[in-house]
């Protein structure tokens, strides 16, 4: 009996969802519980951290999963590394569904960073306007550089002052496109735009808006993680479910 724990999060997530509920499979969807909205899922949905990788592999054998898919965010570094221990501790085959890291083409301006910290560093000391498109995790890193404008693209209303004295929130769900994220950058005046290097085409869309103005783009690479196996379509996580040691 086969029983899969989705962790979820991404577009990716939910396109596997889609194709598991389609074809019967008992499988659970699993978020975080950042947003006050998740989209809804095909799938019985749980919702909030298990506690550690002590509690995510307390949670496989109370709930007898026998795989593990991790479609959560490249840079959701602690909820994959748990993953990753969990599974070895509870005996359950583990699995990443993570799409390709973005690659700059011609015409790109990319300033590639390794940290948040780099990317604040990155920034110039003279005031600019930037597009400041990590989510909302991360931004207090970003007051060691308030005479900037950040434009904020977030999911929620923020529930708390933000960190950042001068500040634009829009408030939007992905998946955008270029035509409306050209529009914002202008209407905005950005100067320069951060992005973490998510891959996948739900976000891709402000960096061909920043190539078409001609803007920078300080990217932060992804997180390093433990070894496990990735695949990047759905197709290959079905072939890995029906034999998890290819
Ligand atoms: P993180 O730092 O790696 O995880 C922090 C903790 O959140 C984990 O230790 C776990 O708590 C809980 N958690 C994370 N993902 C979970 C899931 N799918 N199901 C249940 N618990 C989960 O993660 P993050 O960067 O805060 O990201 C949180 C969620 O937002 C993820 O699902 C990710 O896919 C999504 N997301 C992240 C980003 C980003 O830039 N980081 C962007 C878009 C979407 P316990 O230790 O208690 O189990």
């Amino acid at each position: 009996m086969t029983r899969i724990l989705l962790l979820g999060g991404t577009t990716e997530a939910s396109t596997l969802a889609k194709t598991l509920a389609g074809a019967g499979a008992d499988a659970v969807f699993s978020y975080a519980g950042r947003t006050a909205k998740p989209v809804s899922q095909p799938l019985p949905t749980r919702v909030g951290g298990f506690g550690g990788a002590e509690g995510l592999a307390a949670y496989l054998t109370a709930e007898a999963i026998t795989h593990v898919v991790d479609a959560t965010h490249p840079f959701a570094a602690q909820m994959s590394t748990n993953a990753v221990q969990a599974c070895v501790a509870a005996g359950v085959p583990l699995c990443a569904f993570e799409r390709p890291a973005w690659q700059a083409g011609e015409g790109d301006n990319w300033i590639h960073v390794d940290s948040i910290d780099s990317a604040v560093d990155a920034l110039p000391e003279m005031p600019a306007r930037v597009f400041l498109a990590i989510g909302k995790q991360n931004l207090s890193q970003f007051a060691a550089k308030p005479q900037h404008h950040y434009l904020l693209r977030l999911v929620d209303q923020p529930d708390a002052p933000l960190p950042l004295p001068n500040t634009t929130v829009e408030i939007a769900r992905g998946p955008f496109d270029a035509a409306g994220d050209t529009a914002l950058m202008q209407r905005h005046g950005i100067t320069q735009v951060v992005a973490k290097n998510a891959g996948g085409i739900g976000a891709v869309a402000k960096l061909t808006a920043a190539r078409s103005l001609g803007l920078p783009v300080i990217m932060i690479d992804r997180p390093e993680l433990p070894g496990r196996p990735v695949k990047g379509r759905v197709a290959e996580v079905i072939a890995w479910l029906a034999h998890p040691a290819s």
